[in-house]
């Protein structure tokens, strides 16, 4: 009996193959897949015997290769292909090698590709010998990857844990490996770093400031130091919303490990497998805590410089801030009599340097004992307070300096002043004073508190042959100056400026 064999009966021979095959036939257009094919990439039988969409990418580079140049053209073309390629399904993308036959029929040649994907085991090998190679290469890349991370600036770390993880990505043969962090919370987390095998949707732009409160399944993991999930439908319901997720990325086998800084969870690594369950093997998470402990240093001794870097910025301010109350007075807000000494000395020698003249105002509350005997103390100080404020408003060159001297005195310095905008300004204080209208009853003026006014005004030429004279005590000697001008505004009847 002779049977007539058609298209159909072929397309199913082939498709039942327990092998891993590709092929086309040659009245149709579409690849077809075997059963073979479907198991090893992990594809449903629906979507196989409808025809898969299959590309092909250069495992180097990383690129797809054009459906010109792909294995069916090639050997349509006449070539026979014998190859390393990255075949990506609907489902997932592997590293196969792939092999071209001829199957000749009386309906013409069928392309058959078979093909076979690197490794059914993400990292491990069938034999012993290749294993242990395996682990040697895993070592030599951390070798690698953890002094390039040692020697690296801050700027470069980026780049380098990209790099780290494209290179384990690619090793363990994964198709997503990424870098997540918490902030300082715990309250969200972000992804950082992102790789994705050839034709993987990288997902890392979605996935910015995640309240982790939406995820308490993969939480209650990680704290924990591992999520491992092997197959994406076991989630429980209890935790379907994060199933949902993971299954909205076609994640089908999930494994990160947290990496820790500082004594808490900073954040985790962790890879994906699109389109089929996957189970991980212990030496997967190995290879993964290891990357995630060289993470983990490179991003403690970060966090440690910053917190060194944060410290030291904090002990400049804490100066800064000391500096400033060592030159202030507690009471009144201005200038103390440190910094009224240095400040002296440092004018002396620049208007000599430069110059100028210079001119110094000495302050004194009159019958001030009496005001704190009638009003008591505390009034006494809001006196001063106020005094301070007026002589502050009184003085308005850049350059001029107002202090408290001591008690009830104040001084105040003005350099490139003349004699004249010296009696000028000493007639504004005593006015400013008055104004205030402080009510003393002892007072010789109307029962107002008054002032009494010392001044003192050295062109360039006298101020360089008085220091000469007193040299380094020439400061002081410009007091005295003022001290005895203001003895002299106290004699004459005080609420006076005088030279
Ligand atoms: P004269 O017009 O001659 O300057 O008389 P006087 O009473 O102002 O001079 P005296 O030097 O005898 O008194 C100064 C007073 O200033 C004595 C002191 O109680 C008071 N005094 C000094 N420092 C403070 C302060 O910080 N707060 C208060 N409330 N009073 C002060
Ligand atoms: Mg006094
Ligand atoms: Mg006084």
């Amino acid at each position: 009996m002779r049977t007539t064999l058609n298209t159909q009966d072929i397309l199913l021979i082939l498709r039942q193959m327990p092998s891993s095959i590709l092929f086309k036939c040659p009245e149709r257009g579409h690849v077809y897949a075997s059963k073979g094919f479907e198991r090893d990439f992990g594809i449903s039988e629906m979507g196989a015997s409808q025809g898969q969409s299959i590309v092909f990418f250069d495992p180097q580079t990383k690129t797809q290769i054009p459906e010109n140049a792909n294995p069916f053209s090639m050997v349509n073309s006449g070539k026979s292909v014998s190859q390393q390629l990255r075949l990506q399904t609907d489902s997932r993308t592997m590293n196969c090698f792939v092999k071209s036959d001829i199957l000749n029929t009386p309906l013409g040649d069928w392309v058959v590709l078979r093909v076979k994907p690197n490794s059914t085991e993400l990292f491990a090998d069938n034999s012993k010998h290749s294993a242990v190679s395996k682990h040697i290469v895993f070592n030599q890349l951390l070798t690698d990857f953890s002094s390039k991370l040692i020697t690296a600036g801050a700027h470069e770390l980026d780049s380098i844990i990209d790099q780290a993880l494209a290179a384990f990505g690619e090793f363990c043969d994964v198709d997503r490996c990424y870098l997540f962090e918490f902030d300082e919370q715990e309250e969200c987390m972000s992804n950082t770093h992102e790789w994705v095998a050839a034709g993987v949707t990288p997902f890392i732009d979605e996935l910015q400031n995640i309240p982790t409160d939406t995820m308490p399944f993969f939480m209650s993991h990680i704290s924990n130091g591992i999520f491992k999930v092997e197959d994406v439908s076991s989630i429980p319901d209890s935790a379907a919303s994060e199933r949902e997720m993971f299954q909205e990325q076609r994640i089908f086998s999930i494994l990160c490990v947290g990496i820790m800084v500082g004594g808490k969870v900073y954040g985790f690594i962790g890879c994906d497998i699109i389109g089929s369950p996957y189970s991980w093997k212990p030496h997967d998470i190995e290879y993964l805590r290891r990357i995630g402990e060289m993470l983990g240093n490179t991003l403690q001794n970060l966090h440690n410089k910053k917190a060194l870097q944060k410290a030291q910025a904090e002990l400049l301010e804490a100066n800064k801030q000391l500096e400033r109350l060592a030159n202030i007075d507690g009471l009144t807000g201005i200038a103390n009599r440190r910094l009224f000494d240095i400040t002296l000395e440092l004018d002396v020698a620049r208007c000599i340097e430069q110059r100028l003249s210079l001119s110094l105002l000495l302050i004194d509350v009159d019958y001030f004992k009496q005001y704190n005997d009638t009003y008591g103390h505390v009034a006494g100080d809001a006196v001063l307070q106020k005094i301070a404020e007026t002589l502050t408003n009184s003085c308005v060159g850049s350059d001029d300096l107002v202090a408290r001297y001591g008690g009830e005195e104040f001084v105040v310095i003005l350099p490139d002043t003349d004699r004249d905008t010296l009696k000028a300004i000493a007639a504004r204080i005593l006015r400013n004073v008055l104004f205030l209208d402080i009510y003393h009853e002892a007072s010789d003026h109307d029962c107002s508190l008054t002032v009494s006014i010392g001044m003192v005004n050295f062109n360039d030429t006298e101020l360089e042959s008085e220091h000469l004279k007193h040299g380094k005590q020439s400061a002081s000697w410009l007091v005295e100056q003022a001290d005895e001008a203001l003895y002299r505004a106290k004699n004459s009847g005080r609420n006076c400026a005088k030279f």
